[in-house]
């Protein structure tokens, strides 16, 4: 579920996608469950389904029966699986968008048998999942682990969220235009077309722009993903120390330029974990699965449900 678009797929057992299909998102919540009955309707009429599995960006409670709250979604506290089954006529899993694509690559990708890990998603902002044992980790009351929203910078940036210099603010897609513009304003870059450009017109800059800035070589560009680095860099050390996990995988849009910046995060990360030195750390790698990995990973949980 997205706030402009519905995917949906049709997942076999071992994971891969056998038929989808997609639509429009709606601004009502009886719009977006509309929407999904005509999902699994289109995708019913060419394929036998099991389950369905929703994969939503948004706090559930901690059975993921009701949505509490989605920044992106019009459901405000609605028992959404409920609803969802009895229109359906199917067994129906919700799961936050993290903890579908963190099983996902569990059971299918990058972590694949790894029964301690984290999943430290950058795109817009961070989407972050915490196996222990091999179950999804959410704390008491279903939100834990929020590691996007941990203040680093005090009275910093504004966050969505509603809180100042939260670690996405700094470390994210949209963090990138933001520090293009700060530091393009307090350098001068002869002769970077970036620069340029965020001089220009700020406004028109992405994310994507800058990290091609800086495979191209230019030096704004450059500057601004050593920033970005630091960062990342920061924020694996901060899980190094809060969970000592065996394995940190990078997921979400902006890491599919990880070759530019990660080796370098990963050295502040392995200085930065208290008792450097003398304590193995994580091993830190990049995700599988891509954009797919919560729809996989949320209809294996919706299979599991199912059958239990
Ligand atoms: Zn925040």
């Amino acid at each position: 579920m997205g706030g402009t678009n519905l995917r949906a797929a049709v997942v076999d057992a071992a994971g891969r996608i056998v038929d989808s299909a997609a639509m429009a998102s709606s601004g009502t919540a009886s719009g977006l469950e509309d929407g999904i009955v005509r999902l699994v309707d289109e995708l019913s009429a060419r394929n036998r389904i099991e389950a369905v599995g929703v994969a939503i960006a948004g706090f559930l409670d901690a059975e993921c029966e009701t949505v509490r709250f989605a920044p992106h979604l019009p459901w405000r506290d609605a028992p959404v699986r409920r609803t969802l089954a009895d229109r359906l006529g199917l067994p129906v899993r919700l799961e936050h968008d993290a903890n579908s694509a963190a099983w996902g690559e569990y059971r299918f990708g990058a972590a694949k048998g790894v029964r301690d890990w984290v999943l430290f998603a950058v795109g817009t902002g961070i989407g972050t999942a915490q196996m222990h044992d091999g179950e999804i980790f959410r704390g008491a009351y279903g939100t834990a682990p929020e590691l996007g929203h941990l203040t680093v910078v005090p009275g910093g940036r504004r966050c969505p969220c509603g809180k100042l210099g939260c670690l996405e603010r700094y470390c994210s897609g949209t963090a990138l235009v933001v520090s293009a513009v700060e530091i393009v304003h307090s350098h001068r870059f002869h002769g970077s077309e970036l620069a340029e450009h965020v001089r220009r017109d700020p406004a028109a800059v992405t994310g994507e722009q800058v990290m091609a800035a800086a495979r191209a070589g230019d030096p704004a560009g450059k500057a601004v993903v050593d920033d970005f680095s630091d960062w990342l860099g920061q924020g694996l050390s901060v899980i190094g120390d809060l969970f000592d996990p065996e394995l940190i995988l990078l997921g979400g849009g902006v890491s599919r330029d990880a070759d530019l910046y990660l080796p370098e995060s990963i050295e502040s990360f392995e200085s930065g974990v208290v008792g450097t030195g003398y304590r193995p750390t994580a091993r830190v790698a990049v995700a599988e699965l891509g954009a797919d990995a919560g729809m996989i990973g949320v209809s294996d949980l919706a299979r599991r449900a199912a059958r239990p």
